[in-house]
């Protein structure tokens, strides 16, 4: 270059240097391109409707990350969600979210996540196209069907507490099979207990707000269990007196075995020996009943109840739970001596082989102190606005028959959607085991979990945030309410709507009657709507066209 320069450089040469040093890198770059796959920048000076660069657009949705399903609203900044808050106007969270619920768009960007339909072949999943997937389900299920029979082909699936629940119901009705839901935090028990205790098969709304004393047998309601962000909020209301009580703060006692966020917020921690919750509490009725506490308006028979009640003594459930016994009578007067007392039973309480029984000795305790159906107190959701749909989950022991009838070679087919009980159910269950004898097994799951790793086709579907849907909360706030999702972004992988492959097996397999007429999900939930519009139109909660009421529920995210 110094020689260069040395030189007198002429501008027509130095001109000349710089077109062949542009020209090389050129040169280069073309002979390159043909070997890199073409790539557009798709540019923003017409951006597609409603988006503005640079700023962000928020759409309504449901969380479906628990039962409780929350409103959400997702930030969606040019065609990517970046963050998911609580909705506002929604009666069940009014704008809160729980750790769970900001996680959901790791579930949707996941890169673990299955990318598109899958095959097993020689013991080994390959990648095939969604019209080889879905020819080989319809084709596998009408041979299943016409030669082992309809109740060869069953279904399991989370409760589906939605337009979708009553999708699977049609489809599954075809088949004249049954659909078992399972939920393995299983509140099962729980929804037996309120039959048998109330006559409602249904989850109970728990007053917590105004309530000034809780005991709670396993219910972390503050973490995980039933609507943990409503019961939190509730629990804020109790604790700050906003209820208007003197002192405010009310009481929480806490027993579970381990020391929970629920435990850890409460006044008192009981360490109770797991499986003696309704042992307890039947004790601390005994305590009630023999000291003469309970509501006298109720009319009972303190004779009998005294001797249904006389193995019971705080003595011995003492010795069984690991409780002391002046506990157990401090409770028990404590219990009565407040006006909105208030017991809950659920978690590790329900979730066992005694799950029923305690959760009815708990219903027994608020019976006794008269506050069912109380302000404070116990209350029971109205029924679902939605026909249909599949709310109740099966016990461990309904997941029992299903393993044996595997076992037994009786289910010839096993279509899964979003469960894995091959990860969550006792090994007594013997799942995995019998799982083998199933000779086709589909899986909706959108992830390589264990009971999909079993699985002969893989239809992944897609994410609740890329998914038309709708959901009614497991606890409402005093209204009925249905959670109406949208897709807030394009499917992000090669997945579809676990509803829209229903509406296509349902055409393809032979002999299925003819009660499904829509091609898309999209279109059975609008349908499903019309149902709910009229239904709320005749008890003159709207007075809108039905467009407009659909309209306004998906910008609010329900009704
Ligand atoms: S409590 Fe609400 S926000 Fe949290 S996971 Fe469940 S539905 Fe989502």
């Amino acid at each position: 270059m110094r020689s260069l320069l040395k030189r007198s450089i002429k501008r027509r040469d130095l001109l000349k240097y710089f077109g062949a040093s542009l020209a090389g890198p050129a040169f280069k770059n073309l002979f390159r391109y043909k070997k890199v796959a073409a790539e557009r920048l798709v540019s923003y000076v017409i951006p597609p409707e409603g988006v503005v660069p640079g700023l962000p657009n928020w759409y309504s949705s449901v969380c479906r990350q628990c039962a409780a399903g929350c409103g959400i609203q997702v930030k969606i900044l040019e065609g990517r969600a970046k963050k998911i808050e609580g909705n506002p106007d929604f009666p069940v969270n009014y704008g809160s979210l729980c750790a769970r619920g900001q996680a959901g768009l790791q579930v949707l960007y996941n890169p673990d996540r299955i990318k598109g339909p899958q095959l097993k072949v020689d013991g080994k999943f390959q990648k095939i196209s969604w019209s080889r997937a879905l020819s080989i389900a319809s084709k596998r299920l009408s041979e299943i069907k016409a030669q082992e029979g309809e109740d060869s082909i069953h279904f399991l699936t989370e409760p589906l507490r939605g337009s979708l629940g009553s999708l699977f119901s049609t489809f599954a009705g075809g088949f004249e099979t049954n659909v078992f839901s399972y939920d393995f935090t299983n509140d099962a028990g729980l929804m037996e207990a309120n039959l048998r205790s109330f006559g409602e098969e249904r989850f109970a709304n728990y007053d917590i707000a105004n309530s000034d004393y809780i005991l709670s047998f396993g219910a972390d309601f503050l973490d995980t269990w039933s609507s943990p962000v409503k019961h939190s909020k509730s629990f804020g209301q109790m604790r700050d007196g906003l209820v208007g009580k003197e002192g405010g703060r009310g009481r929480l006692v806490h027993l579970e075995p381990r020391l929970s966020v629920t435990g850890a917020s409460a006044d008192v921690w009981l360490a109770i020996n797991p499986g003696t919750e309704g042992i307890l509490a039947l004790a601390i009725a005994n305590v009630i009943i023999d000291e003469k506490l309970f509501d006298k308006s109720l009319g009972i028979d303190r004779a009998e109840w005294k001797k249904a009640l006389e193995n019971y003594s705080p003595k011995k459930a003492s010795a069984e739970s690991g409780v002391p016994k002046a506990e157990i009578v401090k409770i028990a007067r404590e219990f009565i001596e407040h006006p909105a007392s208030l017991a809950l039973c659920g978690g590790q309480a329900t979730a066992q082989v005694h799950g029923t029984s305690n959760a009815m000795a708990a219903n027994i305790l608020n019976f006794l102190a008269g506050n069912v159906g109380k302000k404070g107190g116990v209350f029971f959701n109205s029924p679902s606005p939605l026909d249909n749909n599949i709310e109740q989950s099966i016990t461990v022991k309904g997941l029992s028959e299903l393993s044996d009838k595997m076992a037994a070679t009786e289910v010839a087919a096993l279509l899964v959607y979003n469960v894995n009980p091959v990860f969550n159910m006792p090994e007594a269950v013997r799942f995995d085991e019998n799982l083998r004898n199933v000779g086709f097994i589909v899986s909706f799951s959108s992830f390589m979990d264990e009971t999909t790793a079993m699985a002969d086709l893989i239809l992944p579907s897609h994410t609740y945030l890329e998914s038309w849907g709708d959901f009614v909360p497991l606890v409402d706030g005093g209204r009925r309410a249905v959670g109406l999702m949208q897709p807030v972004v394009m499917p992000v992988f090669n997945t579809r709507p676990v509803g829209d492959v229903l509406l296509s097996l349902a055409k393809n397999i032979s002999g299925l009657p003819a009660s499904l007429p829509e091609k898309k999900y999209f279109d059975f939930l609008k349908n499903s709507w019309k149902a709910l519009y009229e239904s709320v139109r005749e008890s003159n909660q709207v007075e809108e066209s039905f467009e407009l009421f659909w309209e306004k529920s998906v910008q609010r995210g329900g009704w």
